[in-house]
């Protein structure tokens, strides 16, 4: 049979492609007819033959391939990938006016499965982390500097996700101008210096737009102590708002200077009435920081708990629940009565009920009385695909102590 390469599924393993959900496990694939060289478009077709889905073939993980399109119509070009991009874009559009800076693609919830392109200002930085964004590697960078104002495209496909797909490590410029070494994005009416060269994912947490917002709205006179504080983003949101004073903790020195950095940045003074720098920017970590403030009778009226992924497998969610109990339970007793807790889980893999179960456990052991007065979500260009529900991975929680 001649025609595109072919991928036929298993009697009954049509069932999620049917509900729209873009992946196909190993598992699933009947037979492949023809090439499926990575990246290479294929044909899924039911056990009975019936067309499902246009899907980018990743012969080297356990997802070997990630649906383009459920039309028999579309053709998978550089035309088609182009108009994917420039749409998922101009979703954006109405985020502008508070910001120049935002995810402008995201994988699967923007139907370009393996591309992230995060906006910094004039600047785009990609990471594509499967064998069929790869393969439109050249085309991708193209529609992303065509966007209006985009002066340059630059790649940071250094995670270690591609391994699973078989890629190499590869970070540059891709499309345009190369970026300086510091950008400078306005939030809100803040500025925060990035870093897309070195720093985490594309180089700043644009998820937590809103919860920042939230800090801003709840920091009014408060003492907050802001741990896995990264750059600082929420130590500049409450310091702009009211916050009598921010102590931030990181394990990451790098970070840690471009937080302090941000503090300049927002013309508010760096070493703070009475105290120097390094009173109010710790590098250490968290766990053991958190206990040492306990036991010195410290107390805070805002504490913010932001850790990173700590549950990247489901083998790892037991695990990881530990940790996010152990740093709530000293977060609470950190707290003075009337203080609020912002805590925040980005595993997927914790659901949001089962977080919440967390956080509560925390508050019992730690003898707090407290009261969520708030949900927190990575913010709207981060979107939640309905049929992807592993799109959904940011949640917080906002908890007062009586
Ligand atoms: N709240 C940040 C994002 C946090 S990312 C923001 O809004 O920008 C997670 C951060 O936790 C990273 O900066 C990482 O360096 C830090 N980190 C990871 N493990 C840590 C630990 N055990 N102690 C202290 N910091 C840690």
């Amino acid at each position: 049979m001649s025609g595109p390469p072919t991928i036929t599924l298993r009697p009954g393993r049509e069932r999620s492609l049917l509900r729209r959900h873009p992946w196909v496990f190993s598992g699933a694939v009947q037979r492949t007819q023809g090439s499926t060289e990575p990246g290479t478009t294929v044909a899924v077709r039911g056990s009975d033959g019936r067309f499902l889905a246009w899907a980018a073939a990743s012969p080297r993980s356990q997802i070997v391939a990630r649906v383009w399109s459920f039309d028999e119509a579309d053709v998978i070009d550089e035309t088609f990938v182009a108009r994917r991009i420039t749409a998922s874009a101009e979703r954006r559009a109405g985020l502008w006016p508070r910001t120049d800076s935002a995810r402008i693609v995201f994988s699967e919830s923007d139907g370009v499965p393996g591309v992230i392109a995060d906006r910094y200002g004039e600047w785009v930085v990609v990471e594509l982390t499967t064998a069929g964004s790869e393969r439109w590697r050249d085309e991708i960078g193209q529609a992303l500097a065509a966007l209006p104002g985009v002066e340059g495209v630059y790649e940071r496909s250094d995670i270690d996700v591609r391994k699973r797909e078989g890629l190499p490590e590869r970070t540059g410029s891709l499309a345009g101008a190369e970026p300086p070494d510091e950008i400078v994005i306005h939030e809100a009416g803040m500025r925060f210096a990035v870093d897309v060269r070195r720093g985490h994912k594309t180089g700043f947490y644009l998820d937590q737009r809103e919860s920042r917002r939230v800090c801003g709205e709840l920091a009014d006179g408060r003492l907050v102590l802001n741990t896995f504080c990264y750059t600082g983003g929420f130590t500049i949101a409450a310091l702009g708002n009211g916050a009598s004073e921010v102590i931030s903790v990181d394990s990451s020195g790098p970070a840690l200077a471009i937080a302090r950095r941000n503090v300049a940045l927002n013309g508010f003074d760096v070493t703070g009435a009475g105290h120097d720098a390094d009173d109010r920017f710790v590098e250490a970590d968290v766990f053991g920081e958190l206990r040492r403030r306990k036991d010195r009778g410290e107390k805070f009226g805002m504490v913010i708990l932001d850790p990173p992924k700590l549950a990247h497998r489901a083998d790892q969610v037991d695990k990881s629940t530990r940790a996010y109990k152990d740093i709530n339970l000293q977060a609470f007793q950190l707290l003075e009565p009337g203080g609020v807790l912002l805590t925040f889980s980005c595993s997927g893999l914790v659901t949001e009920d089962l977080f919440q179960k967390v956080v509560a456990g925390a508050a019992l052991d730690a003898r707090r009385e407290a009261r969520i007065v708030g949900h927190l979500h990575q913010a709207s260009d981060h979107p939640v695909h309905l049929a992807v529900p592993e799109t959904a991975y940011l949640k917080g929680l906002v908890v007062e102590v009586s």
